[in-house]
C-alpha cells in the first residue's frame, strides 16, 4: 500500500490506530496489512480510511481555541480536559479494533489509565467545567470498559453497533432449545445439593465460554444472523449461570 497517496491526517491515524492497538509487533494483525489485502485500489482505500478515521478530524479546545483531534481527552496546548462526544464507540475510547476477540489485560491496562488521567484528585483545584467533564468521561469510561470486559454484553453492543438490537427484536430460537432452557432453570430452582450446583457451575461456565467462541466466529465472518442467535442464546445460559452463582453464595460453595 502507498501511504504516501493518503492524507497527512489519515496517515497519521492508520500509524495511531497500530499504536494503540499494540499490534506494531504483529503485522499481520495490523489495519495497514489487513487494508492493503482488500483494497482494490487506492480511491477504494482513500474511502475507506476516510470512514474509518473520521473520528480523527480535528476541531478545536474549548477553553484556549488550539486545534486538537476529535477524541483527543486533553488538549496538546493548554492540557485541559475536552468535552465528551457521546457518540463514540466504546473500541475507539479504548483504542482497540471493533471485534468481538478482546485481550482482557491490555482493556484492564486501559481502563486504569484513563481512571489514572481522570482521577478526581487531578482535579479538585480546577474549575466546576474541568470537574464536571473529568467526571463525565469517567463515567463513560465506566460504562465501555463494563460492556468490553463482559462477553454477553460485549457482542450485544457489538450487534447494537450494527443495528441490531435483539431486545426489540428477538431471535427465532427453536421450540426445543426453549423447552431445553424451560428443563435447566426447574433444575437450577430450589436447587440444594451443594455437588450438584458446583456441578451446574462449572458446566454453565463452559458453556458460555463456548457459546462466545461461536459468537467470535460469526462476527468475525460477519453473519449477523448467526451472532444473532448466538447471543439470544448466551443471554439464557447467562441468566442460569447467574442463578447458579446465586446457590453458590447463599451456600458459601467455593471455587
Ligand atoms: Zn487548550
Amino acid at each position: 500500500m502507498n501511504l504516501q497517496a493518503v492524507s497527512p491526517m489519515l496517515r497519521r491515524a492508520l500509524i495511531r490506530s497500530c499504536y494503540y492497538s499494540k499490534l506494531l509487533s504483529s503485522p499481520s494483525a495490523c489495519y495497514v496489512c489487513t487494508i492493503s489485502k482488500v483494497a482494490r485500489s487506492e480511491e477504494k482505500l482513500g474511502n475507506y480510511l476516510r470512514s474509518k478515521y473520521s473520528s480523527f478530524q480535528s476541531k478545536t479546545c474549548w477553553k484556549c481555541d488550539s486545534a486538537v483531534e476529535k477524541y483527543d481527552l486533553f488538549c496538546s496546548g493548554c492540557n485541559t480536559i475536552q468535552k465528551l462526544d457521546t457518540g463514540r464507540n466504546y473500541f475507539d475510547l479504548f483504542g482497540i479494533n471493533e471485534r468481538y476477540s478482546v485481550d482482557p489485560k491490555l482493556i484492564q491496562k486501559t481502563f486504569r489509565d484513563l481512571q489514572r488521567q481522570l482521577h478526581p484528585d487531578l482535579y479538585s483545584n480546577k474549575d466546576e467545567e474541568e470537574k464536571k467533564l473529568s467526571e463525565e468521561h469517567s463515567s463513560l469510561v465506566n460504562k465501555a470498559y463494563s460492556v468490553l470486559n463482559h462477553p454477553l454484553r460485549r457482542a450485544q453492543y457489538m450487534l447494537l453497533l450494527k443495528g441490531v438490537d435483539i431486545e426489540k427484536a428477538p431471535a427465532d430460537l427453536s421450540q426445543e432449545f426453549l423447552m431445553e432452557i424451560m428443563e435447566r432453570n426447574e433444575e437450577v430452582d430450589g436447587l440444594e445439593d451443594e455437588d450438584k450446583i458446583h456441578h451446574l457451575s462449572l458446566m454453565y461456565k463452559n458453556v458460555m465460554m463456548e457459546l462466545s467462541k461461536e459468537a467470535e466466529k460469526a462476527f468475525d465472518k460477519g453473519d449477523l444472523e448467526k451472532a444473532k442467535e448466538v447471543v439470544a442464546k448466551m443471554k439464557y445460559f447467562y441468566n442460569l449461570e447467574m442463578k447458579v452463582q446465586d446457590l453458590k453464595r447463599k451456600y458459601g460453595i467455593m471455587d
